[in-house]
């Protein structure tokens, strides 16, 4: 059959007849789908698989036990055919033409005179995606494509819509005015309370949009995403989502422009990156911008590099939005040690050599300062420093002082996960010397511990590492410290 153009339906197939001819594992499948329509299903077949007579016995579906005849399609709405005999399932088809009844022979777009289409489940909201029979896994790749971007709480919001409906219906009695009202509901920060799992305050809030008289407030709302260490393919699909339903994007000078560019393009963008020395000022500015967004009724994306709550200061984001009353959600970011980890081919924990890891913020004099050293130079942990590359030096003494031993493997991961991404293993006693020797530059991170060594065989990212082992100091063998 060649295909003119299929015409899209969507059937209500509730408690009307629908018969399956075939009883292995592909009628499975389609009565399993059936079922979930409601349908009124018998089986046609000489033999069951284990579930369909499980469902036979326990009154779910009928089984017609034996050969195919043309008379199992007396009164069936539908007909699939899902044997592995083409004669059976031309029979089938042929039946169907003769007494017009629907026929989908499973895999056989010639055979069949309706298809299934690839779908993708929102309930009660369906996407469903057809080739026609002549790609069908170019269908399937579409719908892997669309799983990803509709996200699943769409389901909720379509059965929040429903129970809302003829209420909103008798309210708003204009079509244009209707529509105009459901646009907004849909994308608003009715929609997110749903989306957040909070029903009862989305009721509230949309009753309270209803209410006679009032005029819709439009609170804003803001989402703290964690756009990763740079690579887009880390940035999570939540996080994409928001990224494209934004008005506002609030981002770090740390992002990086791979994953500014996944964000909506009509959606305004605004740096907020900090200049070292400035920060009171800049994150006040920030909490500002914040309030300012969202008062406006604004969809604000705050994007910060890596994990919002990893040195990130998205706690006091948050408690600056909370006090103001502002609904937030936040969505997690990976952050930069678990990236450069990973990029690095260090496993932060390993059986052998750390039992745990440490993430360690050391950006300026003050923090270094305030370090637990004594528990920082504990064996057997690996710790992950996000630093400013000045403090290298001070580092490597202090944890020398306190018992680390000086051999003790380490590697500086720049702009991890990124196209540019430099890798210098070394050890703790030479760290100030390679950070500047190398002309080490920010965003790096510090991994330090036995693991660190593993980064010179198990690296697979990007450029190979630098081994930095000067031969006056004694080179560490770092595949033996492995
Ligand atoms: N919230 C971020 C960290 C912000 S602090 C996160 O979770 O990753 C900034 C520090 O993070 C930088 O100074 C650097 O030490 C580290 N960092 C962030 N991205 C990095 C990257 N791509 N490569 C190496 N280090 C990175």
């Amino acid at each position: 059959m060649s295909v003119s153009r299929l015409y899209p339906i969507f059937a209500d197939l509730a408690s009307r007849p629908v018969l399956v001819v075939g009883g292995g594992c592909v009628a499975e499948r389609k009565i399993a789908g059936l079922l979930e329509a409601g349908a009124d299903i018998t089986v046609g077949a000489p033999a069951l698989t284990q579930p369909l007579q499980a469902w036979v016995a326990a009154g779910r579906i009928r089984w017609i036990s034996g050969i195919f005849a043309g008379d199992w399609l007396t009164n069936a709405w539908l007909v699939i055919a899902a044997t592995d005999d083409r004669g059976v399932n031309a029979a089938v088809a042929e039946a169907g033409r003769e007494q017009r009844v629907f026929v989908n022979v499973v895999d056989d777009a010639a055979l069949s005179s309706f298809q299934v289409p690839a779908v993708v489940d929102r309930a009660p909201l369906v996407v469903a995606i057809s080739s026609g029979g002549a790609a069908p896994v170019l269908a399937r790749m579409v719908r892997e494509k669309l799983e990803t971007l509709l996200d699943p709480s769409l389901g909720s919001l379509a059965r929040f819509a429903e129970r809302w409906r003829d209420r909103i219906r008798q309210q708003l009695r204009d079509l244009g005015q209707r529509r105009r009202f459901l646009e907004k509901l849909f994308s608003g920060p009715v929609a997110d309370l749903v989306r957040a799992g909070r029903e009862e305050d989305a009721d509230a809030a949309l009753a309270h949009q209803l209410a006679p008289g009032t005029v819709p407030a439009a609170p804003g709302h803001v989402v703290l995403v964690g756009a990763g260490p740079g690579d887009p393919g880390l940035l999570t699909l939540k996080g994409l989502r928001a990224l494209n339903e934004a008005d506002v994007i609030l981002h770090d000078r740390l992002v990086s422009p791979e994953v500014l560019q996944l964000a909506r393009r009509d959606a305004h963008f605004v740096e907020v990156g900090k200049e070292s020395g400035t920060h009171h000022t800049t994150q006040a500015r920030i909490h500002e911008l914040l309030l300012q967004y969202a008062r406006a009724g604004k969809r604000v994306v705050r994007l910060k590099g890596g994990d919002p709550f990893v040195f990130g200061r998205g706690g006091e984001e948050l408690e600056v939005l909370r006090d103001a009353g502002i609904p937030y959600e936040v969505v997690p970011g990976i952050t930069a040690a678990l990236a450069c980890a990973a990029y690095a081919g260090i496993p932060l924990t390993h059986r052998d050599h750390a039992q745990s890891a440490r993430l360690v913020t050391a950006h300026c004099k003050d923090s270094l300062d305030t370090l637990d050293w004594r528990a920082l130079a504990a064996e057997r942990q690996t710790l992950a420093v996000y630093m400013g590359v000045a403090g290298l030096d001070r580092l490597s003494s202090q944890l020398i002082a306190h018992g680390r031993q000086p051999q003790t493997p380490v590697a500086i991961i720049e702009n991890g996960s990124r196209r540019e991404q430099r890798v210098i293993l070394g050890t703790l006693e030479s760290l100030g010397r390679i950070a500047q020797e190398h002309t080490v530059k920010s965003p790096a991170l510090l991994l330090l511990g036995e693991v660190a060594a593993l980064g010179k065989s198990l690296h697979w990212f990007g450029a190979a590492p630098i081994i930095d082992a000067p031969a006056e100091t004694g080179a560490p063998d770092l595949a033996r410290a492995a």
